[in-house]
């Protein structure tokens, strides 16, 4: 059964009191009251990411088995998988279909990265390809700053609206695991530190978990300003080879703004995307069905490369 059909629950969020939602902060309002740089800290927030950039220096103190360095690669490319297949290409772009209980799996897997609830990132990055590169986005390198739209915007208070991801909310799984989003990675991290003590902790918990926020971020700072483009889109989103390999195909993030729909990120066979190659092994399993792909006369417009090439020789 279709994930997308099945459910006729609906579930309001403001009835849980772990989330404040202001219903003043409606996204399409033409304009906000405070730069979101001008945002207060939420310190628990911030206490915990600075604590992921401090924590792994100490791999450099003790001894660390090869086995645990092999963990934690894993660890770190699996959940890097279900950044870009699912909190991203999934939850926030729907752009394939798949049964209920993949998708609850999928969101389980998303939050290992310690990133949040689904819902919450989803709400997010919505609003910034609505409102990207403008006042209105939380993440503008272009705005904001580097810093600001790589790391500050993740430690500022920000009551995220749900009324952009309504088709999620139907879902009491969903948001049922949005009050409970640190669990699996408590439940992973305290696993971890029983089998390899503290050395496991550091390499498979704390430093995946920090190469992987900053893999991540480097989306939302690096890919608007660093890159080619290809596409005429409103923004400065860039195609980055290099964070587009590094983040399984995230890194094509011209191509995504340009066609955000698609399950695809790089639109031609010389621009690799892990994800998406993952994505048609799920398809070919039965797994995940519907895969949105783009569509041919946006990849033979043949004046979108001109204007690209015009673009780069500014
Ligand atoms: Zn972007
Ligand atoms: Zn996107």
């Amino acid at each position: 059964m279709d994930a997308a059909t099945s459910s006729n629950h609906s579930i309001e969020l403001t009835n849980l009191t772990f989330i404040r939602i202001r219903s003043k902060m409606n996204f399409p309002n033409d304009d906000i009251a405070v730069s979101h740089n001008k945002r207060p800290i939420e310190w628990p927030i911030a206490v915990v990411i600075f604590l992921f950039q401090v924590i792994p220096i100490f791999i450099f103190f003790i001894e660390i088995p090869a086995w645990c360095w092999v963990v934690g690669f894993l660890f770190f490319v699996i959940r890097l998988s279900f950044v870009g297949i699912c909190y991203h290409r999934y939850f926030s772009h729907r752009s394939f279909k798949t049964s209920r209980l993949f998708q609850f799996f999928m969101a389980l897997g998303s939050v290992l990265s310690f990133q949040g609830g689904v819902l919450r990132w989803a709400s997010m990055h919505r609003a910034h390809h609505k409102f990207s590169d403008t006042k209105k986005d939380l993440h503008s390198p272009i705005i904001y700053g580097f810093l600001e739209s790589h790391i500050l915007w993740v430690i500022r208070k920000y009551d995220f609206d749900d009324s952009n991801i309504k088709d999620l909310t139907r879902f009491p799984e969903l948001v049922w695991l949005e009050r409970l989003w640190m669990l699996p990675s408590l439940i992973v991290a305290t696993l971890f530190f029983i089998i390899g003590g503290w050395p496991l902790l550091l390499v498979g918990f704390f430093l995946s978990t920090t190469i992987l926020y900053h893999m991540t971020w480097s989306i939302n700072s690096i890919d608007h300003i660093f890159g080619t483009t290809r596409f005429p889109t409103k923004d400065h989103s860039k195609n980055n080879f290099i964070f587009a390999l590094l983040t399984l195909g995230e890194g094509w993030h011209n191509n995504h703004h340009y066609y955000p729909s698609s399950a695809r990120n790089g639109f031609y066979w010389y621009e690799i995307d892990i994800s998406f190659y993952i994505i048609c092994v799920l398809k070919m399993l039965g797994i995940v069905w519907d895969v949105k792909n783009v569509p041919t006369y946006v990849l033979e417009k043949k004046e979108f490369k001109q204007i690209a090439g015009d673009m780069k020789s500014q």
